[in-house]
């Protein structure tokens, strides 16, 4: 039981809807493991109550939101400033109350690549094939080629335009030369024999799809890094079947919580408790699907 006084610190997340977040179950837990006394709450915020939703965070004096569906493009101009990173990504996911200035950062792509460093792989110079052009795609792909990985998108066809827009602003952002293909057989085969990471960033596999797969496993083989977002189920069947076709696999729970780590270190300035927040969070998720 969380003992609140006066002087507890207020954090929390706004989203609509909240109900199905396992970030309270995870920050919670961290902060009464850290000894802070700090609590995290979930507030469902309408979009068109976001406006004042974000002047009452200074008003109230919350620390720090995270933000979730549907306001991590349309909080953005409701900030004092924004992390560089956020702004090429055009979206937040984690606001900094700093004395009434607040800061918008984006911590999904850099959660993302926190996890795999904690895998021993480090992205600079890996070839890395993303497939998705969603609100996580653009935060993993800006964060990839900004930590020095050369990296390739593919979508469906009925989301080219947008992958193709994606890829234009990275290279415009870091002079690069990322492209954006089509989502088929004969650029996969042009492709994947020279990937060291595949990326699913698609919602594909998802429960309540959990039969579903973006990528045939014929393309997988040992020596390939297949690394799923999707945290829910957390062993998905692209994981499974990239498993057995000797590929090596990292599941979505580490991003979720590296996010979430990224985001306790910006409100407390102490290094998160990543071990307990990712127990806390696998909890919460097997809780919610029972
Ligand atoms: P989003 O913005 O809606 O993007 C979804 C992407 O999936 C789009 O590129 C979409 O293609 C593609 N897609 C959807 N259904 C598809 C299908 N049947 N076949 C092929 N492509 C399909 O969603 P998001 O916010 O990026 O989230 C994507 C997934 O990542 C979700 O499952 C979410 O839970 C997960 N996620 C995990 C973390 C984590 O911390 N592990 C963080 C954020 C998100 P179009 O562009 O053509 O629509």
């Amino acid at each position: 039981m969380i003992d609140i006084s006066g002087k507890t610190i207020v954090c929390g997340i706004i989203g609509d809807p909240v109900e199905h977040t396992v970030s309270p179950a995870m920050h919670n837990a961290a902060f009464a493991y850290a000894g802070l006394d700090y609590v995290y709450v979930p507030f469902q915020v309408k979009k068109e109550g976001l406006a004042e939703a974000i002047h009452g965070m200074g008003a109230l004096n919350i620390r720090g939101l995270n933000v979730t569906i549907p306001h991590k493009v349309g909080v953005i101009p409701l900030l004092s400033e924004l992390d560089f990173l956020a702004e090429y990504i055009g979206a937040v996911n984690t606001i900094v109350n700093h004395g009434g200035i607040l800061k918008g950062y984006n911590t999904d792509g850099i959660g993302f690549i926190r996890s795999l460093l904690e895998e021993g792989v480090n992205p600079k110079d890996k070839n890395v094939v993303v497939v998705g052009a969603g609100g996580a795609s653009r935060a993993i792909t800006f964060t990839l080629v900004d930590k020095g990985a050369s990296i390739t998108i593919l979508n469906r066809r009925s989301g080219m335009e947008k992958a193709v827009r994606l890829a234009d602003e990275i290279n415009n952002a870091f002079r690069r030369d990322v492209q954006a293909l089509e989502f088929e057989d004969e650029n996969l085969a042009k492709i994947m024999g020279k990937a060291d990471i595949l990326v699913n960033a698609t919602s594909v596999g998802m429960i309540p799809n959990p039969e579903e797969t973006p990528v045939e496993s014929r393309w997988f083989r040992p020596g390939l890094l297949v690394y799923d977002i999707v945290y829910n189920p957390v062993e998905t069947r692209l994981l499974r079947e990239a498993r057995q076709a000797g590929a090596t696999t990292i599941d979505g729970l580490g991003m979720l919580v590296w996010q979430g780590a990224m985001a306790f270190e910006y409100w407390t300035g102490q290094k998160a408790p990543f071990g307990i927040m990712r127990d806390a969070a696998s909890k919460a998720l097997t809780i919610k699907n029972e």
